[in-house]
């Protein structure tokens, strides 16, 4: 019999092709009459629309949000709130967007209107980030999880396959990770297997240009899925790898994931059988791990370490960090094990 806990966050999804155009009748069901409007730079077209579309219920605006969401924006868009009297902070664009409305939440408490535009799944979760002098501040409250989420997979249309890729496999390691967690269950399995399909079905014709609209959803589709995984599920060595050689090599996040992912993957394979099995039928390959590095070499996204500038003299003390404090994981994590891991991402061979 089955025996879990499934715990999911109170969001409504509105999910198809041109559904931006219900920005105000969402942001009207949450009672929004004085909205405060975040942008990432790539969507400020997006964002005139919506702008045009809220009418007098959008009051203020702010465009250009950045990685890593520094404390100073932040800080900006709350004084906003309080001048203009903000009832709502509607994001749209990437997970920069979203994480300056949640940094707005986490203060104001402010229902989030999100309208993503790439893969990262950060609007489906309850962890916020800020950056903060050379340190980012992350943890999980359940008043930054946003009310209502857009999905429009025709804002997908401009993101070119160099982002599209790695956010793509970066959204695709939040559920390789949730099948094996310690709090797995047959609800995020679930979900976690569909959204590897989906994004593995969707994001080859994303990233050589031929995508149709049905390739543009499943993935979209598959980041929503992923982004949902990650709510809930905890993270394991892929995760903490990432966040101990991103934070203190400061390498590209998204990159980083998609290379490091495969080699997590395939520390894990003995220790975690069914998660296998799982991504494996889900990739539609022989091995999950194999099947992940051949996905990413297929939609040109990166697979070595070492062309992100990393010097090869670091990957002993990234091994000592990483192995200080370990997240849960199915395999025993063991500095010569992760050491070798990182030597083989290094040098990206392919899992075998
Ligand atoms: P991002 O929002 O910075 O976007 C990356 C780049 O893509 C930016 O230059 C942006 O302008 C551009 N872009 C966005 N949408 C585009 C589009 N449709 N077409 C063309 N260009 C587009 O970052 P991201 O990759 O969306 O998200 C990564 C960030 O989100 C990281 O900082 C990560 O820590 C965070 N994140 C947070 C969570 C969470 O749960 N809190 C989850 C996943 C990721």
């Amino acid at each position: 019999m089955f025996d879990f806990t499934y715990q999911a966050f109170d969001a409504r999804i509105v999910f198809g092709s041109g559904k931006i155009s219900e920005i105000a009748t969402e942001v009207d069901r949450l009672g929004g009459k004085a909205a405060l409007l975040v942008s990432t730079g790539s969507q400020r077209a997006v964002a005139d629309a919506a702008l045009v579309a809220l009418g007098k219920n959008c009051v203020a605006r702010i465009d250009g949000a950045v990685m890593h969401v520094p404390c100073a924006d932040v800080q900006k868009a709350v004084a906003l709130t309080q001048q203009y009297k903000c009832d709502c902070v509607v994001a749209i664009g990437g997970g920069s967007a979203v994480g300056v409305a949640k940094g707005v939440a986490l203060e104001t408490e402010l229902p989030i209107i999100a309208v993503p535009s790439t893969y990262a799944g950060s609007e489906m979760t309850d962890i916020w980030g800020i950056s903060k002098g050379d340190g980012k501040i992350t943890g999980r409250d359940k008043r930054v999880v946003p009310k209502c989420v857009i999905y429009d997979p025709d804002l997908t249309r401009g993101l070119p396959a160099r982002i599209a890729g790695p956010s793509g496999i970066n959204a695709m390691a939040h559920s390789v990770e949730a099948l094996y967690a310690q709090n797995r269950n047959p609800v995020l399995s679930m979900i976690a297997e569909g959204g590897i399909r989906a994004l593995a079905s969707g994001l080859p014709a994303v990233c050589d240009g031929t995508a149709d609209d049905e390739a543009r959803g499943q993935a979209v589709y598959g980041a929503f899925m992923c982004g949902l995984a990650l709510a809930t599920a905890t993270m394991g060595i892929h995760h903490k790898l990432c966040h101990v050689i991103g934070g203190t090599f400061q390498l590209p996040h998204a990159e980083t994931h998609t290379i490091l992912l495969p080699h997590a993957t395939h520390y894990n394979r003995d220790a975690a059988p069914d998660a296998m099995t799982a991504i494996a039928r889900a990739l539609d390959a022989e091995s999950a791990a194999g099947g992940i590095f051949d996905l990413a070499t297929r939609i040109g996204a990166p697979t070595v370490l070492r062309d992100l500038g990393l010097d090869e003299k670091n990957l002993d003390r990234a091994a000592d960090i990483a192995t200080e404090a370990p997240y849960y994981n199915p395999q025993t994590v063991d500095r010569e094990g992760v050491r070798a891991l990182l030597d083989n991402a290094f040098h990206g061979r392919r899992p075998a």
